[in-house]
């Protein structure tokens, strides 16, 4: 199943693991929310997580 993790700005990450969309958000807060970096975690965006069906 596909994961996808919306951002509160309307930025859309998807991918095919958890880890690879966590790291899609991740590097989405480094360029886009440079406040929140250290502030949403890994775990925080693991939470968001939806399940797509394919
Ligand atoms: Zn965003």
């Amino acid at each position: 199943m596909t994961r996808q993790v919306r951002c509160e700005c309307g930025y859309t990450a998807r991918g095919d693991t958890d880890d690879a969309v966590i790291s899609l958000i991740l590097a989405h807060i480094t360029t886009d929310h440079p406040d929140l970096v250290g502030v949403e975690t890994a775990e925080d965006i693991r939470t968001w997580i939806e399940l797509l069906p394919d």
